[in-house]
This record gives C-alpha cells, sequence and structure tokens, in this order.
C-alpha cells in the first residue's frame, strides 16, 4: 500500500490545511474497505484532502490539531428514514402494530403546528448528531390545514443543528372516505400536493456538489396515498431531476390491503406506477418476494433498513443480505421516534446485525451482515440511497468533510481490540468530534451548535401542548 496515494495536494499545491485529525483508528469505508490502525486526515475548506497511516505531514502554522488518540474516526453516519415530527410522540401506543399505532396517534398528530414541528425537529437532529449522523433526510407527511410552513421549520432545525439535509415533501391524499387508513382531516387534495412539492423544489433543493440542503418527493404509504398521487409525484419528481420515497412493504397488513385493494403486492403495485428505480428509495421493505428483491436489484432500488423500529412494532426481519447478494441499494434508518424511542443512528448498526443474524439463525457471514457490512449500510449504503455517493458516506480525498471521531478508550470500549467490532457491537459510543462539512458539531460529546438542555426543555414543553390539546 502507498501511504502517499491519497496525497493529491502535497506542498506546493496551493491548497490550505485547516484541519489536522490524528493519531485515530480509521475505517473509511472506501471501495476497498481501507483501514488504518493509526493515521491522520487533512481538511480543506469542508472536504477530505488526503487520509493515510502513520503521522500527518507537516502543514502550514495555525491548522486546528484534533489529537484522535483511543479514537475511531468513520464516515458521518447518514440517516435514510425518519418522521422528525414524531420527537415529541414518544412512548404512545407501546404494544400496537403499524395500523393499530397509526390509528392510535393521527388525532393527536393532526395537532401539530410550527412550534411542535420546530420544537421535535430540534430535539431528533441534535440527538442524531450527537449519535454520529451528520446527514440526515425526514419524511414529513403531515399538513394540517392552518399549521404554517412545517416543512421549512424543519429546514430552519437543520441549519441551526448544523446536518447535512435532505428532506422529503411528504402527502397523504387518501382518508377514511376513500378507503385509506387517515382520518380524513390530515390528509390533502392532489392538486395542493403537487403545487407545495414544486414549491419545496424551488425554495430549497440545492443540486450543487456538497450542498447542504436537497429536496425529494415522499407520498406516505399504499394505505394513504392514491395511485394517482404516486404517479403523479414520480412524474414531477423526474422532471424536476429530484428523488423519490415512501413507505413500502413494511407489515402483513399492508400487504394484505395491497392484495385486496389492487390485486397485487406492495411491490408489484410500486413498479406499476413508475416507483422502482435508481432514484427511488423505499423505507423498510420487510415483505418481499425472491422476485422482489431481483426487481429490486435490478432496477437499483434503494432500501432504507429501520431494524429498531420493524423490532418495536413487529414488522418482521428485513431480507437485508438477501438484497445486498442481489446488488440492491441498502442504507440505515432510525424512523420516526413514536415507533423507535431511541433515535440513535449508531444503535441501528448493530440492530441490523443482530436482526439480519436472528433472521438466518446463523452469525456466518456467507447468511448475515458482519459489523463492516453493518458500517458500510450505515455510511456509503446510506449515501447512495439519497444520490450523493459522491460527496459523503466514506473518508476519501475529495470528499465532504463529514466524520464521526469515536470514542473507545473508555470503560465501554477499551478492551476490544478491534475497533469496528467496539463500535458497532459494543455500547454506544461517545463522539470525540463530529464535523459536518468540516464544521464543528458535536465536540467531547456534547452539542456545540445549540444548547441541548434548551432543545430538551422546548421538546417537553411541546409534547405536553400536544397531549394536553388531544384531551382538551
Ligand atoms: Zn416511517
Amino acid at each position: 500500500m502507498n501511504p502517499w496515494r491519497d496525497l493529491p495536494s502535497a506542498p506546493g499545491s496551493g491548497r490550505v490545511v485547516d484541519t489536522v485529525i490524528e493519531n485515530c483508528a480509521i475505517a473509511t469505508v472506501d471501495a476497498q474497505g481501507t483501514e488504518y490502525e493509526s493515521g491522520h486526515i487533512l481538511l480543506t475548506g469542508g472536504t477530505i484532502l488526503a487520509v493515510g497511516p502513520g503521522a500527518a505531514p507537516p502543514v502550514a502554522d495555525g491548522a486546528r490539531r484534533i489529537d484522535g488518540t483511543g479514537c475511531l474516526a468513520t464516515p458521518g453516519l447518514v440517516n435514510t428514514h425518519h418522521h422528525l415530527y414524531q420527537w415529541i410522540f414518544r412512548g404512545l401506543a407501546q404494544d400496537a402494530t403499524l395500523f393499530g399505532w397509526l390509528i392510535e396517534l393521527y388525532p393527536r398528530w393532526a395537532r401539530i403546528d410550527e412550534d411542535a414541528v420546530a420544537a421535535a425537529a430540534q430535539a431528533g437532529l441534535g440527538w442524531l448528531a450527537l449519535s454520529g449522523c451528520t446527514t440526515s433526510t425526514d419524511h414529513h407527511y403531515l399538513f394540517p390545514r392552518g399549521a404554517g410552513d412545517l416543512l421549512c421549520v424543519t429546514i430552519e432545525a437543520a441549519r441551526l443543528i448544523g446536518l447535512r439535509f435532505d428532506p422529503t415533501r411528504g402527502s397523504m391524499d387518501r382518508g377514511r372516505a376513500h378507503g385509506g387508513l387517515p382520518p380524513d382531516e390530515v390528509v390533502e387534495d392532489l392538486d395542493r400536493i403537487l403545487a407545495a412539492s414544486q414549491d419545496a423544489i424551488d425554495r430549497y433543493h440545492d443540486p450543487s456538489p456538497g450542498s447542504l440542503t436537497r429536496i425529494a418527493l415522499a407520498p406516505c404509504s399504499p394505505f394513504s396515498v392514491s395511485s394517482e398521487l404516486m404517479a403523479e409525484s414520480a412524474a414531477l419528481a423526474r422532471a424536476n431531476r429530484v428523488r423519490l420515497h415512501t413507505h413500502l412493504a413494511e407489515t402483513v397488513d399492508e400487504e394484505e390491503f395491497c392484495l385486496a385493494t389492487y390485486r397485487c403486492t406492495p411491490a408489484e403495485y410500486a413498479e406499476s406506477l413508475g416507483w422502482l428505480g435508481p432514484d427511488v428509495w423505499l423505507a423498510h421493505c420487510v415483505h418481499l418476494s425472491d422476485a422482489a428483491v431481483k426487481r429490486f436489484a435490478a432496477t437499483g432500488t434503494g432500501t432504507a433498513h429501520c431494524p429498531s423500529s420493524n423490532g418495536r412494532l413487529g414488522a418482521g426481519h428485513a431480507r437485508i443480505k438477501d438484497l445486498l447478494d442481489a446488488g440492491a441499494p441498502v442504507g440505515l434508518g432510525v424512523d420516526g421516534a413514536a415507533s423507535q424511542e431511541s433515535g440513535m443512528l449508531v444503535e441501528e448498526l448493530r440492530s441490523a446485525l443482530y436482526v439480519s443474524r436472528l433472521r438466518a439463525g446463523s452469525p456466518e457471514p456467507e447468511r448475515a451482515l458482519n459489523a463492516r457490512t453493518a458500517l458500510f449500510l450505515g455510511t456509503r449504503g446510506g449515501a447512495r440511497l439519497l444520490g450523493r455517493e459522491d460527496e459523503i458516506g466514506s473518508l476519501e480525498p475529495g470528499k465532504c468533510a463529514d466524520i464521526a471521531l469515536w470514542r473507545l478508550d473508555g470503560l465501554g470500549h477499551a478492551d476490544i481490540a478491534d475497533p469496528v467490532a467496539a463500535l458497532v457491537l459494543g455500547p454506544a459510543a461517545p463522539l470525540k468530534l463530529l464535523t459536518v462539512h468540516g464544521r464543528t458539531v458535536v465536540e467531547d460529546g456534547e452539542l456545540r451548535t445549540a444548547d441541548a438542555a434548551h432543545l430538551a426543555r422546548r421538546a417537553r414543553a411541546a409534547s405536553r401542548r400536544m397531549t394536553d390539546a388531544q384531551g382538551s
């Protein structure tokens, strides 16, 4: 291995190193799976300039130096499925299946407003940062009339916390009056949704390389959305070159709904509407046939695997190893906090591995995930789902400086020799540093961009207000 192969900007190149991270183990998650027992990372202007083994080469005076002794550097984690507003609706419907849980929670969710969503999004994003996440999506599909600009407040929350953010303009148009599951007061009509979707793209979508905000379109699920909205959203997204997201094949109940309503499985239904393709990523995909797994691989359709949420709702074990073996893209998501109260993305690495081995009945790498595959899913796999694999998801020169530096020298991890095993199999590790585009978001285990205690107080007040509103 040539230790200098990753130094395109050697002295004389004119690019000034502004940050040096050194003395840490490094898992680059590049295509070769390159790892260094002890190495360094050089940053310049929000991008990675070099990654290599051993001590950092001399750099100009004035560069910030981070001593990573006892730490592991990985790409920042990428969260590919979430509903940030749910942060203030945790601990409810604890023993319900997906449909029962939704029916219990829809009336509470119908009360949301800008203040409640802002409080939930700031808390949820702050918590994601503290669990190593540098890029997140958000699937917001609830827009009660008169509730304000709810998409805008989630984008403002991401800018406050400092995460890279690819939110979706979600939607529901199939209420109970039309055979859907949601109450009619929380759905919108088709024209309003399409106009709001175009507006969201026009106002917020930034396609430039390394951008901090990109929009996708995301009708909610087969049982809350009309076929027309699915097809029209796909057409609108493709006309604007933005991505598509929805829930699919999450539960047996959903499959039965599709068979009864559309006379086909959820995956067949999605394909009939133009919803399989390299610009589509789908949450859950627990119940897929062999034929569906092949179609996902052939079309490049992504799966956002949310193992803890699937466990909380008893949805089943997703066929992640089968999807990966077939060549289909897969990333990880925490899902909304109302069905996954933890909200810690780093924990999903371990959950994905465990669920895979429980499904296989075996820990053998030929049959189930291992620690490095789990780390891949949480980083580069997720980056591909968001169409950002050239920008984030691995530590390589030219990519964005989105880096998690995990402390592995404390009581919870210090005796585990393999740092990747310590991160994935051990308890959730604290962060020495988290950078997004080179900017510090977390340092020494604390959020630096916002006051975590204030976020907690605000979320608690919003949660109580929503609960009181329901009771009044
Ligand atoms: Zn979800």
